[in-house]
């Protein structure tokens, strides 16, 4: 594939990456037509440039924030497309077993890996803790004693965040909505401090900070302001507390465009990252998936 270019463009022109030409269909410089004579269809074909340009643009609105990303490895679990995100500096966020042994191979150190997600097996989680990953976000009272019985058997200690349901509305469609207070996912807000205080006791568990992720294909940038003033004011209610809270996950959730239908502007993601949790002084991370490689490949 045609070498890298770095361009800030690539919400608006994705068109570099694929494009008819001459009435051929391209990915970058390589015609599709010449793929399908050479390999047996149907095939995947991603634009290597295209999931590096975007993984530019977020980091470089990221950078003066000084924020993690850590790639939602459910949006393409494809190595190669891992390979080339970690070979950029970017971090995982994986949701099974599987996706952190695909993770694993290729070659993203387990010190950049947040295992998030519900339905998490004692299997999985102990693989997790026992291969040193970064995070493992709980998603309730219940794994938390899970995720303690697995550390305390290995005699280790597992890093956990505690996911958050900070009871926003996303604004998106129902099914990839995920911070109601009807969702399956997170902690309630409220009983967050109370847990949390009780998960600093326990010595298998070192309670590393709080994460939300409220949805998917979010245009509307006003619910990320509301879920992260949110977490902000739950985090500083935790300090009041005398709690320590050293990192905060915000979760994915970044709408592409489709159509008609521009994306989301990353500086102003990126201003409302800083306007509401910047100056909290903790670790920050994001778990962007479908908007790092959402427009990057075709079958
Ligand atoms: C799906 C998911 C993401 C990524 O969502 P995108 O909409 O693809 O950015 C991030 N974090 C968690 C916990 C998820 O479940």
């Amino acid at each position: 594939m045609k070498k890298y270019v770095e361009e800030e463009t690539w919400q608006d022109d994705d068109r570099r990456w694929l494009a008819y030409r001459a009435g051929a269909l391209h990915i970058e410089d390589v015609r599709l037509g010449a793929v399908a004579a050479a390999i047996p269809t149907p095939f995947y074909c991603y634009s290597a440039g295209a999931i590096r340009s975007a993984y530019m643009t977020l980091s470089r609105a990221l950078t003066p924030i000084d924020v993690a990303i850590c790639y939602a490895v459910k949006a393409n679990s494809n190595i190669a497309v891992l390979r080339l995100l970690a070979e950029l500096g970017c971090g995982m966020d994986i949701v099974s077993g599987g996706e952190l042994e695909r993770a694993l191979a290729a070659d993203v150190p387990a010190s950049r890996i947040i295992f998030s997600g519900v339905g998490k097996t004692r299997a999985e989680i102990a693989r997790a803790i026992q291969v040193g990953i970064h995070q493992i976000n709980v998603e309730s009272a219940a794994e938390i004693s899970v995720v303690a019985e697995v550390a305390r058997a290995l005699g280790k200690r597992a890093p956990v965040a505690f996911r958050v349901n900070p009871d926003v509305d996303a604004k998106t469609h129902a099914k990839i909505t995920t911070a109601t207070k009807d969702s399956k996912f997170g902690i309630a807000i409220g009983q967050v401090p109370d847990l949390y205080a009780q998960v600093a006791a326990v010595p298998e568990l070192e309670a590393v900070g709080v994460a939300v992720h409220i949805g998917s294909q979010i245009y509307d940038m006003e619910p990320f302001r509301r879920a992260f003033s949110a977490m902000a004011e739950l985090v500083t209610e935790m300090r009041g507390r005398g709690l320590s809270v050293p990192r905060l996950d915000l979760g994915g959730g970044i709408g592409i465009a489709s159509g008609d239908k521009p994306g989301p502007d990353i500086g102003r993601y990126a201003a409302i990252i800083a306007e509401t949790v910047g100056h909290l002084g903790c670790k920050l991370a994001v778990e962007p998936g479908r908007w790092l490689v959402g427009r990057a490949g075709l079958l």
